[in-house]
């Protein structure tokens, strides 16, 4: 396989493939924070990260959720689906936590009565903004109804995600999911890792995610390790 460097982003590089239609992901170890001002790096994370978010594309594959996924092809890259990535993150969310904390003023940790998705515009310079569905049509990122189908998607990728966490006591607090436009589709994109979810452990409420690295809490790899482990 050539190896053309597509794009380097902050936790992963992609790559061309032989295959126009395909890329491959390869998973670092560095991490970022708060728009990339706070930097490091997470011993093993590439390795772990890579193996989560096959565990969990394997698991919506076979409830009926769509990806990139293609296969795993060792401890840290994935062959994907080249997507043309729609820029809105969408965040879905069951507990309060991180930004809503400070935007409801509700303490973090308190449970929402509904799970809540946000959209927010994918842009580095901007820092990300919170937007609105008429901010998406103005902004002529996704139609409507793309939008609602994101909308469906993050919902049911939520119930499917939270229903395995629970039974492995972990509480699936919050996540970011990104999407693309394949072949007249828009599939599943990006990573599903403790990089871009919140997991707390069921019954001591224990971080088990990036909030370690962000707040400086320690034992980040192994919050990380944990996760994996919890899964197989
Ligand atoms: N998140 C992410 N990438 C981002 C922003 C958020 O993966 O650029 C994830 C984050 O890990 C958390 C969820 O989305 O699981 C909600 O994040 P929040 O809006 O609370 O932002 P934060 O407090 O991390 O700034």
């Amino acid at each position: 396989m050539s190896r053309t460097l597509l794009y380097e982003g902050k936790a992963k590089q992609i790559f061309q493939t032989d295959d126009p239609y395909e890329a491959l992901i390869f998973f670092k170890d560095d991490a970022t924070a708060f728009n990339g001002e706070k930097k490091g790096q997470i011993r093993s994370k590439g390795m772990l990260n890579n193996a989560i978010s096959t565990l969990f594309f394997e698991l919506l594959d076979s409830r009926g959720v769509p990806s990139h996924f293609v296969k795993r092809i060792d401890e840290r890259s994935m062959l994907v689906k080249k997507l043309k990535i729609i820029q809105v993150e969408v965040i879905v969310r069951n507990i309060v936590a991180g930004s809503l904390s400070q935007r409801l003023g509700w303490p973090e940790g308190r449970p929402l009565p509904r799970p809540i998705v946000e959209f927010y515009y994918k842009d580095d310079a901007l820092g990300d903004p919170l937007i609105n569905n008429d901010h998406v049509a103005v902004l002529g990122l996704a139609s409507p109804e793309e939008l609602a189908h994101l909308t469906a998607e993050g919902l049911k990728i939520n119930a499917v995600l939270q229903e395995h966490l629970l039974s492995r006591k972990v509480k699936l607090v919050d996540f970011k999911l990104e999407f693309g436009r394949f072949d007249n589709r828009i599939l599943l994109g990006d990573e599903i890792s403790p990089d871009t979810c919140r997991f707390w452990d069921a019954d001591t409420d224990k971080k088990l995610d990036k909030d370690r690295f962000r707040r400086d809490l320690g034992q980040v790899e192994e919050a990380y390790q944990e996760i994996y482990n919890r899964l197989n």
